[in-house]
């Protein structure tokens, strides 16, 4: 536990969704404190409400495309809607969220010659050549396709995130996250952990996108979190980028079975159409994350994770009544 003396003020952006909440959770478990800015766009206050007598927490409504001014000792940059369903409802947005968003992030590190740490995304291998992917691949990214807010807007992210680094010798770290999952996820979010068990715990058709031959690689949030925080902790001069993730790959369609096995579901399974630019295979090379996390490793099965998760939504559809 970090003590007056050895405690680091750390802002996180994006701290009221999923990933935030989780990563918030754990630096003030470990005596940090936090100053959380989220616009609440995909985030709730709900994430966050545990917090909300602790002395070492504040939360801060702020969009990051504007600037925002706080002194702090470290900046994890989580802020960007992350599910298709909700970069997509305001492209636009989106896009400056990356982009504007990192440029006033990167100022403000710039200003404290502090470390920052950028979340950046699996989607900038966009439909994959290489497979697995390793941090050396480039990418096959549609630029002017429904998905491409996100994916150009994070890939534009990571060239300012490298040209602060070069530039003005910025501490930067960027982490490529491939699909994660786990409580806290936004129930209706549409991504396709969260939509399958909603609609196992309601009965209602799980709907395969495709033949659900497409496959990903899911990882459970603690796991995920875990690598962030090591990987901030490397050592200056080695800003990734680093692919964090599970590498166990699974079907569409496989994960839709073993929904409805857990749950103890009636669900059917529906077929609807593949959206547009649906990458087929993702699956991360984790190698390098291996060597240099101290053997960081995920550590919690699909099964396991699953079970947690559909805990989660249990009780939420409870409370929601
Ligand atoms: P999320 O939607 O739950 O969280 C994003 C948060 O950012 C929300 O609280 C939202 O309100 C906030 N936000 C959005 N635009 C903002 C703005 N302009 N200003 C301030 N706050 C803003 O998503 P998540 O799954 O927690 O993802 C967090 C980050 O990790 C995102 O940057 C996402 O791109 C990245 N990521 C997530 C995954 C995943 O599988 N969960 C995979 C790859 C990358
Ligand atoms: N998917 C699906 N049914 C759903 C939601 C998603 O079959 O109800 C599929 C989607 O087409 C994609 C995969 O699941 O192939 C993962 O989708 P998600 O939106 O979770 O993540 P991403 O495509 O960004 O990896």
């Amino acid at each position: 536990m970090r003590t007056y003396a050895t405690r680091k003020r750390i802002l996180v952006t994006g701290g009221a969704g999923f990933l935030g909440s989780h990563l918030i959770d754990r630096l003030l478990a470990r005596g940090d404190e936090v100053v959380c800015a989220d616009n609440l766009f995909t985030g709730t206050k709900r994430n966050l409400y545990h917090l909300h007598s602790n002395p070492r927490f504040e939360l801060l409504r702020h969009d990051i495309t504007f600037p925002l001014f706080v002194e702090v000792d470290e900046i994890y940059n989580l802020a960007c809607p992350a599910s298709p369903i909700h970069y997509q409802h305001d492209p636009v947005q989106t896009t400056k969220t990356s982009v504007h968003g990192s440029i006033n992030m990167l100022g403000l590190a710039k200003r404290l010659k502090c470390r920052i740490f950028q979340a950046s995304t699996s989607e900038v291998y966009g439909d994959p050549h290489e497979h697995p992917q390793r941090e050396s691949y480039w990418g096959n990214v549609n630029p002017i396709g429904p998905r491409s807010c996100y994916d150009e807007g994070k890939r534009c992210a990571e060239t300012l995130f490298f040209d602060y680094h070069r530039q003005h010798g910025l501490d930067i770290k960027v982490a490529r996250i491939f699909n994660t999952y786990g409580p806290r996820m936004h129930p209706n979010d549409g991504r396709v952990v969260s939509n399958f068990i909603v609609q196992a715990l309601k009965n209602e058709p799980i709907t395969i996108y495709g033949e659900g031959t497409q496959t990903r690689s899911f990882c459970f949030v603690d796991d995920l979190i875990e690598a962030f925080l090591r990987f901030m902790d490397t050592e200056a001069g080695f800003p990734g980028p680093m692919n964090l993730g599970n590498p166990v790959e699974f079907t569409i369609r496989e994960l839709a079975e073993t929904v409805i096995e857990l749950v103890g579901s009636k669900s059917t399974i529906v077929r609807m159409p593949l959206p547009t630019d649906d990458p087929m295979q993702r699956k991360p090379d984790i190698s390098l994350a291996r060597a240099k996390l101290g053997g960081w490793e995920p550590t919690i099965d699909l099964r396991t994770g699953l079970g947690k998760t559909i805990e989660y939504f249990r009780a939420l559809q409870r409370e929601d009544g």
